[in-house]
């Protein structure tokens, strides 16, 4: 390992770790802790330079090579073993240029980093909900969270990116340079170069906004889902309310004899003038008996964090996703009786809502196609022993199984575990063909393979 490290320290600023070296265990740490994989060599880039000599040394050995932004991808694709992992970890950096309301943002920058460096100037735009989560892989495949109604997914909002090529070249992609390259890259993942700078256009949010959860008994669950599903027909797109099914946590407004049950909770999110949430959330009470709530309003970047406690990392993670237009009483009915039967205390069944601006863009607009799709349903399996991981997995593709006859065409690539190769050309439906040629055209060798792979 002495030559991989002289190999490629000359070349690079920032640090190179080879397995014995002191970090090199904490820097193969990523959030899913089924991801066991050992790197040969750990690049942590501390500049976009640094980037070009990782992937000609990574194809120069044949060794593989893998791309590491907030480390959360599900099926652990930031990390490949006995090869090279180009890290971001340390290039977080974000620029806010306050009167073009636009933000620059270096890869390895979390949800956490964007959103505080935004807020400061009282903008914002729509990203996941889990502040932990690294832009990078958010954005490359698509994206969504609480904004994303009223101001689109993540990628609609994506302005340029700055890219290193297979070949090691550093280009820039938007409308008007490399227009092919931008396209792709909306959605396509890292199949088609390492992204060491994303442009982003923001827009006025908060500081203050309305948020909570009302919690209700799961045996409300029918009625609930039922008047959800007609409530959100036709509310504001700067509201969102999402659902989860799952076992409560302690939380201090629930009464104590509810924590550790299946609950069906519903997450609320007002952007709009504050004076006004009152009146629309307020319908959302009597879907049925409340067991509590805790609505009100708070910072953006508070709400942004609300989140982290049920999702830090060290845990066993496996997910199954499906893409619905309409969520149809079977849909109901399996996500009900699945979640009557949860393996885990810390599994549950989300349904986000993304209905609005997402659904007005074309199909072919960009890589990421789902225009249709109002909801998207996460099947989110998690444990903490390896011993349970066939329990837990086998719900989680029951479940699936379940549901997939009322989803919609197409998948959400960044939900998608490492197994779903086979889902890559479904998911990205008729784009895939095109996807195909522009990658044939920047990465013909598919040096860029370990990912939801688009094949050349
Ligand atoms: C707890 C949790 C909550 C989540 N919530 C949401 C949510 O609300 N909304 C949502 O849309 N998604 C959500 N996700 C899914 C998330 O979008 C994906 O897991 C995404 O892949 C994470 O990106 P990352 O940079 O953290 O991951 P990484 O594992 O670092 O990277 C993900 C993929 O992107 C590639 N990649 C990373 N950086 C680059 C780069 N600079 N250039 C090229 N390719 C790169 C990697 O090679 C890898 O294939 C959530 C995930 C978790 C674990």
């Amino acid at each position: 390992m002495s030559k991989v490290k002289e190999e490629l320290r000359g070349a690079i600023k920032g640090r190179v770790l080879a397995t014995k070296d002191s970090g090199y265990e904490e820097a193969r740490q990523v959030w899913n802790a089924m991801i066991d994989r050992r790197p040969a060599v750990i690049v942590q880039c501390v500049q976009a330079d640094d980037v070009p000599p990782a992937i000609s040394f990574a194809r120069k050995n044949r060794l593989e090579l893998s791309i590491r932004g907030g480390g959360h991808n599900i099926g652990g694709y930031a990390l490949c073993d006995n090869g090279v992992t180009i890290d971001f970890s340390r290039m977080r950096k974000v620029r806010v240029d306050a009167e073009k309301r636009r933000a620059y943002v270096e890869p390895g920058a979390t949800l956490a980093d964007l959103d505080e460096a935004t807020q400061a100037h009282g903008l914002a735009m729509p990203v996941g909900i889990n502040s932990t989560t690294g832009i990078a892989g958010l954005t490359l495949g698509g994206g969504f969270g609480w904004l994303t109604r009223k101001y689109g997914m993540t990628i609609d909002n994506l302005v340029s990116v700055d890219v290193v090529t297979a070949e090691g070249k550093k280009i820039r992609a938007s409308a008007n340079e490399n227009g092919d390259l931008f396209w792709a890259v909306r959605g396509g993942g890292g199949n088609f170069g390492v992204v060491t700078q994303f442009e982003f256009q923001l827009f006025p949010i908060g500081p203050e906004i309305v948020a909570g959860l009302i919690v209700f008994p799961f045996n409300q669950a029918k009625q609930i889902l039922t008047k959800y599903r007609q409530f959100v027909d036709s509310a504001p797109e700067e509201l969102n309310v999402w659902v989860v099914l799952r076992k409560a946590p302690p939380l201090p407004f629930l009464p104590e004899t509810v924590h550790g049950r299946e609950v069906v909770v519903l997450p609320v999110f007002y952007c709009g003038a504050v004076a006004e949430a009152d009146k629309l959330i307020a319908p959302l009470r009597d879907f049925g008996t409340p067991l509590g709530e805790h609505i009100g309003p708070q910072p953006y970047v508070q709400w942004q964090k609300a989140f982290d406690p049920l999702l830090t990392p060290g845990a066993r993670n496996y997910w199954k996703s499906h893409n619905f237009t309409e969520l149809a009483d079977g849909a109901l009915n399996s996500a009900i009786e699945f979640a009557g039967k949860l393996p885990s205390p810390q599994c549950e069944i989300f349904i986000g809502l993304i209905a609005g601006a997402p659904n007005r863009v074309a199909p072919n607009a960009m890589a990421y196609g789902h225009r249709d799709a109002r909801f998207v349903l996460n099947v989110h399996g998690r444990w903490d022993e390896a011993a349970d991981d066939e329990k837990g997995i086998g719900w989680a593709r029951e479940f699936f199984k379940a549901s997939a006859p009322y989803a919609s065409a197409g998948a959400y690539v960044n939900f998608m575990t490492a197994e779903e190769g086979d889902r890559v050309a479904a998911a990205y439906g008729s784009n895939y063909e095109r996807l195909v040629e522009i990658k044939r055209r920047y990465d013909p060798e598919n040096v860029f393979h370990f990912n939801q792979n688009i094949k050349p």
